[in-house]
């Protein structure tokens, strides 16, 4: 494992992942609860805030309406007392006239400030004036026109004096069907102190009750104060509606006409007040959420802890396993009946693994001593053969020369054939020699860059005239330049040596066969081509076993062991290179050696000591 995947493996562990997944979707969980929660809360509140208000807004505008209506009816009955009528139709005393107001205003309501009788032609005028402006003469003016003209009771809109808000009341005097007069009261509006703690007990602190009137810009409070518009009047009367308010965000607001009056009631509280107990519960919420994540987030950390420290004991030794410790064994405390089954079947496995590798390793062993006996077993046999034959061979020559005395031509002959067949002899016996020593590991390589086009020359001179006594035509290819390998040279003469024999031994008499060397980004490849017999698709790969042969007799006819391509194979894996075939049955076939080229592999160790059997086996 890389330095990196450990660090992937740490990072994105269970131990990591379990508390931050638990975390994540705690949060999600207390988050979208909360949320919900929050909503449901906050409709509900808002729905009993505009309940409340317009609960109110009912009961105050119907408490409101009460005195009103009295106070119409009072100066209704002024309107027709006969002392009033009097006054206007000849003439009274203003005192006369002046006690029945009092008397009035006393019965009815004390906020009256003033009053006034007119008639029509506006020659008869009594009146109080205490306190009385010009702006309230221009109003009472107004209204009284507006009782004359309608025939009926008329009000004035508020309007302010000052730092207070009046209103006139008047009432036409009719005698005989006939306006003659009107009587009309000034009103102090609001001054209500005890309202404005009431509404605010039933509401909330931050409820409001103002006034103002049809066709006025005047707004009043509860205490009679004139304010500046707070808002624009909603077009709905009697439900509480919400609208925004520029700097002061939403405010519901429900408004009412008092009965009788062009005069408004506007109950409003802010939204902020109204949700402020909903925000509260929110925040609450949310604190008591994120200590609950807190706490499952360190229980989920300790539980991951709980449940991969046993996988991580297992994965280590199972690591350990796979590097040659077969003494490993996991000692599993915690995680549960799983992860300790899971520990046994390991120890088991661990058990059974070292005991099937002791076993393999006795084997391979005992195998290495049988297989150093046969080799030495061959070299000794082959050496013991080869003695015997050389003198054969010396003996043989001794007598073609004539030296033993004289020979028939029938003799020479058959000395010749003898000669011959000890040289064959010789040959198989070098060859089984060889084998023995490469499949035995004796083979030692030594490894320097060498040149392919002179090694080649060398090669192809050997054969060259055997070539041209069978009448195969031999060509070879331009060697490029930059055609160095690493390898040992005479092993690479000795595998090249056997492609061409072989390339000769397998094509008739008239074929061809020609030598291409190719120069790869990190590797040299020699083409040995022949336009012979060429190999079976099935027979392929067993041609590189050692001893086989395709056809028994065509290579008896032309010698052969079956261990030519077993040593070359051989040979060439002992230097990292491969040996490959192309071929097709009767169009001949192209051996390919392929080694490492020089420039670009400085060091080469012997690729023996650095491959396992089996990876060199899939190579060739
Ligand atoms: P041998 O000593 O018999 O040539 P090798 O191991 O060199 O042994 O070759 C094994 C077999 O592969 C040969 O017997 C032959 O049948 C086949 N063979 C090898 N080279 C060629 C070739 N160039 N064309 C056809 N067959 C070949």
């Amino acid at each position: 494992m890389t330095r990196q995947d450990q660090s992937w493996a740490t990072a994105w562990s269970l131990e990591y992942r379990l508390p931050i997944l638990i975390s994540v979707l705690l949060a999600c969980a207390v988050g979208g609860l909360s949320l919900a929660a929050y909503r449901e809360v906050r409709a509900t509140t808002i729905d009993r805030a505009t309940d409340v208000l317009e609960r109110v807004q009912h009961e105050l505008v119907a408490g409101g309406a009460r005195p009103n209506i009295a106070r119409v009816q009072a100066l209704r009955a002024l309107a027709n007392d006969d002392a009033i009528v009097r006054a206007l139709a000849s003439g009274a005393t203003a005192a006369e006239v002046e006690k029945r107001f009092a008397a009035s205003r006393e019965s009815h309501d004390t906020t009256f400030v003033a009053f006034q009788l007119a008639s029509t032609d506006g020659r008869r005028t009594y009146g109080t004036a205490s306190g009385w402006s010009a702006t309230d003469s221009a109003q009472l003016a107004a209204t009284l026109a507006g009782a004359v003209r309608n025939e009926s009771d008329q009000r004035s809109p508020f309007y302010a004096v000052g730092e207070q808000v009046h209103a006139w009341l008047a009432v036409p005097v009719v005698v005989k069907g006939r306006v003659v007069g009107t009587v009309a009261e000034l009103a102090r509006v609001g001054d209500n102190y005890g309202a404005d703690a009431v509404i605010r007990a039933l509401v909330d602190d931050d409820a409001r009750m103002l006034f103002t009137s049809r066709g006025s810009a005047e707004w009043v409070s509860f205490r009679g104060r004139p304010v500046a518009a707070p808002f624009a009047l909603p077009a709905v009367h009697d439900k509480a509606v919400r609208i925004d308010v520029p700097g002061r965000g939403g405010v519901y607001v429900v408004q009412s006409l008092i009965p009788t009056t062009p005069w408004l009631a506007v109950l409003s509280q802010s939204e902020r007040s109204i949700l402020a107990k909903p925000h509260d519960f929110l925040r609450r919420l949310l604190v008591a959420g994120l200590i609950v994540l807190a706490v499952a987030t360190v229980g989920a950390w300790f539980l991951g802890r709980l449940v991969t420290r046993p996988l991580r004991e297992v994965t280590e030794a199972a690591s350990d396993l796979a590097q040659g410790d077969y003494t490993r064994r996991v000692d599993v405390h915690g995680g549960g009946r799983e992860v300790g089954r899971l520990a046994s079947m390991f120890n088991a496995m661990a058990a059974a693994t070292g005991d099937a590798h002791a076993i393999l390793a006795e084997r391979n062993a005992e195998l290495q001593r049988a297989n150093a006996a046969k080799a030495q077993f061959l070299a000794m046999m082959s050496h013991e053969l080869r003695t015997p034959l050389n003198a054969i061979g010396g003996f043989t020559e001794l007598m073609e020369l004539g030296l033993r005395g004289p020979v028939t031509p029938e003799q020479v002959e058959d000395l010749g054939r003898i000669r011959r067949n000890k040289d064959l002899l010789v040959a198989i016996i070098t060859d089984i020699l060889d084998f023995s020593r490469t499949d035995a590991g004796a083979l030692t390589v030594e490894m320097e860059p060498v040149a392919v086009a002179p090694l080649l020359t060398d090669v192809v001179d050997s054969v060259r005239n055997q070539m041209a006594a069978k009448g195969v035509q031999l060509e070879v290819r331009p060697v490029p330049a930059d055609a160095v390998v690493r390898g040992d040279r005479k092993k690479i003469a000795q595998v090249l040596l056997n492609l061409l024999s072989n390339a000769m031994k397998f094509t008739e008499p008239g074929g061809e066969v020609d030598i291409l060397t190719v120069v790869d980004e990190g590797a040299v490849r020699i083409d040995v081509r022949d336009t012979g017999s060429g190999i079976s698709t099935a027979q392929l790969e067993t041609i590189f076993e050692p001893f086989v042969q395709v056809d028994a007799s065509l290579t008896r006819r032309a010698g052969g062991t079956g261990l030519g391509l077993a040593i070359a194979r051989q040979l060439t894996r002992a230097m990292g290179g491969t040996v490959t075939v192309r071929s097709q049955l009767g169009a001949g076939s192209t051996f390919s050696l392929t080694l490492p080229r020089a420039e670009l592999l400085p060091v080469i160790s012997p690729p023996e000591d650095r491959r396992t059997p089996r990876e060199a086996s899939q190579v060739v």
